[in-house]
């Protein structure tokens, strides 16, 4: 059957065997649980994982400018003064 990694959407096959189990993506080695056939599902999946995945880049990008605004000052105060 035909797999596509929910990380890095690289496409893989795999045996029937591992629908409801745990693999593994030679890619990117993210571990994701394969739920049924894909089939009929593919193209819900693949809709909302289109607007996951943008919604995550989105935060993704916030998140990275938010820390570039913080310059990386963290670690500089540390817990001083107490004996
Ligand atoms: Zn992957």
């Amino acid at each position: 059957m035909k797999i596509q990694c929910t990380h890095c959407d690289a496409k893989l096959t795999g045996p029937d065997s591992a629908v409801g189990r745990m693999v593994r993506c030679p890619e990117c080695q993210t571990k994701f649980r394969l739920d049924g056939p894909a089939s009929d599902l593919n193209e819900t999946i693949s809709g909302w994982l289109l607007e996951d995945v943008a919604n995550a880049r989105q935060l993704d990008v916030t998140i990275k400018s938010h820390l570039n605004r913080l310059g990386g000052t963290a670690g500089a105060a540390g817990p001083t003064g107490t004996t």
